[in-house]
């Protein structure tokens, strides 16, 4: 397999890819050593992942490098993920042993208490667009909870996969507890008919429904992290007009929009629309196109050469219906994945624009006239991942908020996520949570017990 670099279009590193032979022997040996590792108590493991995160913090700069080398995310933003996401260490450092350590329910004549047991190997087939957070919701989770791993980066974020895998044997974590998968979906494949204990997937909404549909048989868990088309409403009465543009801009470019929670589409009240698409695009001005290896640089290439096509269909199809493109629209006459970050306005839901995922550097931008009009175009999509609200009156955002069908809502911020609360999506957005004390159980059975002494 050919990792490529987005930006030159060079090939960077030739990877042998795991075949069904080798994922059954990693699986083997992954099956003696989650039997081992589970015994061992919960500071224990911990320690083991708080030492990987001393050594994630301490290759800080050569990691961030092989991340923008494979996926073209420019090199602040890398950084910024290579240490960002160490929170999720510190998350776990306060709370796993909190909630995974056994309780005790009744105490009358029959004890009763439960345990949380690891599920045992599990599947971990991640996305590339955020390898350290997504992996880490999921592998540091499962690992602290007592389980084995097999984890598939992405074909996209190999490198950075192996990585992980380096850096946690070296942390203490056995090399029979800790495995990858390299490849592309062919091999992930193999991972569904391969005897696991669980599939935690992050992906797209079509590659999740044929692993849940694919594995159903089995009864094993299965938690989907899906795909979302986040809209971002900002009401008339917004105190800092051009400060809610900035912050909508950047949460729809930050990493060329290819967030799962990125903005995917932006409703902005009449009476002040003008004024915001005008700060809008002005902020979007000042985002520096070109090499991500260049400090300066805020927008990168895309990291799949396919994604273009999709985003210059979107395009022309909304301007066939009528929508007018106001910035960008092309790509710029040089080699690698780029595409100029683009801002539609005279937008409609009759537009894949605004009903499917971009998952990249693409906006609309549409005018409404009252809160319920934008409630009811914000609800209006099969995905239910996270919609932010802008206003000065947090009782006025928090009555649209109550009533959007998503896992997360934001007011006055977006594209964000915490480890303390539940990532989770609705409706093609996915199923299950990662994070949050809901997150720590996700690797987890419960076991009861009921003990009565005679
Ligand atoms: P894909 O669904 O294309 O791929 C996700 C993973 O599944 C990759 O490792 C891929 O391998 C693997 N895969 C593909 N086909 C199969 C198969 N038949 N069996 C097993 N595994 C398979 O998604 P992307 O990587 O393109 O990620 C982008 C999507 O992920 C977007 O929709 C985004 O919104 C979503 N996402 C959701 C997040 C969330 O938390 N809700 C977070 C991050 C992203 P390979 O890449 O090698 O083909």
């Amino acid at each position: 397999m050919q990792v490529i670099n987005p930006a030159t279009e060079e090939i960077i590193k030739d990877l042998t890819e795991d075949t069904q032979t080798s994922i059954a022997q990693k699986l083997n040996q992954l099956k003696k050593g989650q039997a081992l590792w589970s015994q061992k108590t919960i500071d224990e493991r911990l320690e083991i992942i708080i030492r990987f995160g001393g050594l994630v913090k301490a290759n800080a700069d050569e990691l961030a490098e092989i991340l923008t080398k494979e996926t073209g995310k420019p090199i602040t933003q890398s950084k910024g993920e290579v240490t960002g996401s160490l929170n999720r260490i510190e998350h776990l450092k306060s709370n796993a042993k909190k909630w995974l350590s056994s309780e005790k329910i009744a105490s009358g004549e029959v004890i009763e208490s439960i345990t949380y047991e690891p599920l045992g190997v599990i599947a971990n087939i991640s996305a590339w667009n955020f390898p350290y957070n997504v992996g880490y919701n999921v592998f540091l989770y499962a690992l602290v909870a007592g389980n084995a791993v097999l984890y598939k980066p992405s074909e996209y974020a190999s490198l950075t996969g192996l990585k992980f895998k380096e850096l946690l044997h070296q942390a203490g974590v056995p090399k029979d507890v800790f495995e990858t998968v390299i490849g592309a979906g062919s091999v992930g494949q193999h991972l569904l008919e391969a005897d696991l204990d669980g599939y935690y997937f992050t992906g797209s909404h079509k590659t999740g429904v044929h692993i849940a549909t694919t594995v159903a048989h089995r009864l094993v868990p299965v938690q989907l992290e899906l795909g979302g088309k986040d809209p971002l409403y900002v009401m008339d009465d917004v105190q800092d007009i051009n400060q809610a543009a900035i912050n909508a801009a950047e949460g729809a470019f930050y990493n060329n929009g290819q967030s799962c929670c990125a903005v995917e589409r932006i409703y902005v009240d009449e009476r002040i629309y003008d004024e915001f698409v005008a700060h809008f695009v002005a902020e979007v001005k000042t985002y520096k196109i070109g090499d991500p290896m260049d400090e300066s640089t805020f927008t990168g290439p895309l990291t799949r050469a396919q994604q273009i096509d999709i985003i210059l269909n979107q395009i022309n199809e909304a301007k066939s219906k009528g929508a007018e493109v106001i910035l960008g629209g092309d790509r710029p006459d040089s080699k690698g994945y780029y595409l100029n970050p683009t801002v539609l306005t005279q937008v409609t839901h009759n537009m894949g624009l605004m009903k499917e995922e971009s998952f990249g550097p693409i906006i609309g931008i549409q005018k409404v006239s009252t809160d319920k009009e934008a409630l009811t175009l914000m609800n209006d999509t099969p995905y239910g991942l996270t919609a932010a609200v802008y206003s000065s009156d947090e009782n006025r955002a928090r009555k649209l908020l109550d009533q959007l069908n998503v896992g997360t809502v934001y007011w006055n911020c977006c594209d964000r996520v915490s480890p303390n609360t539940p990532w989770s999506g609705r409706k093609n957005s996915g199923l299950g949570s990662t994070l949050s004390y809901q997150g720590i159980r996700s690797f987890t059975q419960p076991k009861s017990y009921q003990m009565r002494g005679l």
